[in-house]
């Protein structure tokens, strides 16, 4: 079998971030995540702090400038936010598949982005905020690495199984 055909289980992280909260809705974006049947291994409530969110988002800076690095740091420090520990097989593509891309405006009906928010780049410049897109989730393999190492410490992610894997895969 190819390389690109072997599908493994993988581990991501995802944020809950303060407008979900705000909004009240952690527990449907949770759902959207729980009806794909990925299993939650991790989950914790934390209020970012500068130095936090520089380690979080420690490229985006250099990769979008310094305003949108601000706004962003603004944004995620203005509340408290959930991390999850998503697992399941390809979980990464998986979970950034549901939640859609990173301007609401643009991420299809059906994904937690497109269906909570319509908030675009240009409403975001209009503003001088961030662009509220409700959660975060890990891009690829390495940062969903580095991001669990950040966020969790080993004794903070459980192993179980779930009926999906009893009975499914
Ligand atoms: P993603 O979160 O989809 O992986 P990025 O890592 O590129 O996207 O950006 C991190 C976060 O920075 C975004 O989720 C969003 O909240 C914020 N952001 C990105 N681009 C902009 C922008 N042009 N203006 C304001 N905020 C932005």
């Amino acid at each position: 079998m190819a390389e690109d055909q072997v599908h493994t289980v993988e581990r991501t992280l995802v944020l809950l971030k303060p407008d979900a909260l705000v909004r009240g809705l952690a527990g449907k974006v949770i759902s959207r995540f729980e009806d794909a049947a990925l299993k939650i291994v991790g989950v914790k409530m934390k209020w970012m702090d500068e130095e936090f969110t520089r380690k979080h988002y420690f490229d985006l800076e250099e990769r979008l400038g310094s305003e949108v690095y601000n706004f962003t740091a603004t944004f995620m420090q203005q509340g408290p936010v959930v991390a999850l520990v998503l697992e399941g097989y390809d979980a990464i593509a998986t979970v950034r598949k549901l939640v859609g891309s990173t301007y609401p405006n643009q991420a299809p009906a059906g994904t937690v982005r497109g269906d909570f928010s319509h908030y675009s780049a240009a409403a975001s410049v209009a503003s001088g905020k961030a662009v509220a897109n409700l959660v975060h989730a890990s891009g690829n393999k390495e940062e969903a690495a580095q991001e669990i190492e950040l966020w969790f410490a080993k004794d903070e992610l459980s192993d179980y199984r779930t009926l999906a894997e009893i009975y499914t895969y």
